[in-house]
């Protein structure tokens, strides 16, 4: 009997220059994969410094008219955007399904998460109106406006290449300034369709531009003298790189990193609750997401017996396969190499000393995709590295502490302080840890506590470098400078020359 096999179509993934699907760099393409069948896909173009030049200058050059359009004509554009990203949901969910892996909804998710910062940002006339002191002196008036920075660059991680890239453009456009995107290489798709529908809603050519490739795109852009800041987010060590080269070429930048998320669980907390949470938040994106919760802190014994008898019996039930099928509640890795970091993981933990309750590899379905099944690890302690470093990946460890002091200080002596979460049924408690814990962002009986679009995104300690959060306020002022106006409008018929330094009296 002989089989026919339907071969994949192989799709080219280019930049967007201008106005227009670009593929200049074909000639150096790299393979893009469906992590669920681990079949290529695509192949995406790989940017050289001048491809990156050619994208600067369209931005260059649509700066002048873009920052002299009137805010409110800017914001009608992303309104058209936003309902043309609304329209298109289906299919730009399935796209990211098909290149990172994650389940529809999930993808679904973060489209919705990603329109929330666009609809912030058709408000942002709102927040350029500046400030206007009348008679600092006699006849004098003092202004403070904000204005656009020119060229700014985004460049972002793989494991959400909708929702992160629309945490910097509509905010940076809306300010006035003009974009050049460059997304991951293993998920580019998705930022060339966000282009389209911002050109198909009437942004002017250049605006908006995405390069496709990897370091040296993004060096290219670090060096590049018409860049005047840097959006970043992604792993800590580049992060760091990304921060201190920019810096030192003299531009503005934002470089959010990892994390190391700990939920504190208290022995007052409704359990099941916390069981539901700790699944979602620790195997949800099969633990790829910067704020998924990788460390839960059980306070006592009781507490933590209970909660790994609960936790092994949902992962038991845990549904794991490709996310563009009903019913699964995790999908693949991104790579089959990240898949086998995930996995070397595993066994280093079992090699220092951890307990190793259920362990994902082999609970992996068959097949060539990159699959592991969700892992839990119980008697975790700080010196092992499953605890230090950020695995990213469906790995839960269970460090159980004696006292709330103990859950409190773990998390704070931790290198990284993205976000972190309580689950308690008590108020002091609660606001306690608000007041005290070392992270950016705080969940209250809440696992993933991402802010809202018109509050700003960011953590602490090694996990953001830089002095902005991203979004919301912080986007604002982040992608925006400050100048102030000591104006005087002199009466025409007394003219005085006065030596002294100006006081306004
Ligand atoms: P990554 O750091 O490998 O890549 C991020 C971006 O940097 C990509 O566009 C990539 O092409 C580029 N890049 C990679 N290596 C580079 C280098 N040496 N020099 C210059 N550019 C380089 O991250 P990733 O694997 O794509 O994403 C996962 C990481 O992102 C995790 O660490 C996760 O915690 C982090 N993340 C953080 C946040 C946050 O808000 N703090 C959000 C999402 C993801």
């Amino acid at each position: 009997m002989t089989t026919t096999m339907t071969p994949t179509l192989i799709t080219d993934i280019d930049h967007f220059i201008g106005d227009t699907v670009d593929s200049r760099g074909a000639q150096h393409r790299r393979d893009v994969y469906n992590p669920a069948t681990g079949a290529v896909t695509g192949r995406v173009a790989m940017a050289t410094a001048d491809d990156v030049d050619a994208a600067v200058t369209a931005a260059h050059t649509a700066f002048a008219g873009w920052s002299a359009t009137p805010p409110h004509v800017r914001a009608r554009i992303l309104f058209r955007f936003r309902d043309l990203v609304d329209q298109h949901a289906d299919r730009l969910a399935a796209i990211i399904t098909a290149e990172h892996g994650k389940v529809l909804s999930d993808a679904k998710g973060e489209i919705i998460r990603g329109l929330e910062v666009v609809e912030f940002s058709c408000g942002i006339p709102q927040m350029l109106k500046g400030e206007y002191s009348e008679n600092v002196g006699r006849e004098v008036d003092g202004v403070t406006l904000r204005q656009p920075l020119g060229v700014v660059a985004g460049i972002s991680p793989f494991n959400f290449p909708a929702m992160v890239p629309m945490w910097m453009f509509p905010v940076a456009l809306a300010c006035g300034n003009t974009f050049v995107m460059k997304p991951s290489e293993k998920d580019p798709t998705l930022s060339v369709e966000l282009a389209k529908l911002l050109t198909a809603a009437g942004l002017p050519p250049g605006v908006f531009n995405v390069v496709q490739g990897d370091k040296v795109a993004v060096d290219a852009l670090l060096q590049h003298p018409q860049v005047e800041a840097i959006s970043f987010v992604g792993s800590t060590p580049v992060a760091e790189y990304i921060h201190a080269t920019a810096a030192a070429n003299g531009k503005r930048v934002q470089a959010l990193g990892g994390a190391k998320n700990h939920m504190v669980i208290m022995p007052d907390a409704d359990l099941d609750q916390a069981v539901s949470a700790l699944m979602g938040a620790a195997y949800g994106s099969a633990g790829e997401r910067c704020m998924a919760i990788s460390v839960a802190v059980p306070v006592g014994d009781e507490v933590a017996d209970a909660l790994r008898e609960r936790l092994v019996a949902a992962l038991a039930e845990l549904h794991v396969g490709d996310g563009s099928t009903d019913g699964v509640d995790m999908g693949p890795l991104v790579s089959g190499v990240h898949r086998d970091k995930v996995a070397d993981y595993i066994q280093i933990g079992a090699d220092e000393g951890a307990e190793l309750v259920v362990d994902g590899r082999t609970t992996a379905p068959a097949g060539d995709g990159f699959f592991l099944g969700g892992t839990l690890f119980d008697h975790v302690t700080p010196e092992m590295r499953i605890y230090r470093e950020e695995i990213f990946g469906p790995v839960l460890s269970m460090v159980r502490a004696g006292s709330f002091d103990e859950a409190l200080q773990l998390v704070n002596d931790h290198e990284f302080g993205n976000g972190t979460a309580i689950f308690t049924a008590d108020g002091n408690t609660a606001r306690t840890y608000l007041s005290r814990v070392r992270a950016g962002m705080v969940g209250i009986n809440v696992p993933i506590p991402v802010p809202m679009a018109f509050h700003s995104f960011g953590g602490w300690k090694r996990s953001l470098f830089g002095d902005h959060h991203i979004h919301g306020p912080e986007g604002v002022r982040f992608y925006t400078r400050n100048k102030t106006a000591t104006i005087r409008w002199p009466d025409q018929t007394r003219v005085q020359t006065d030596f002294s330094m100006p006081t306004h009296s």
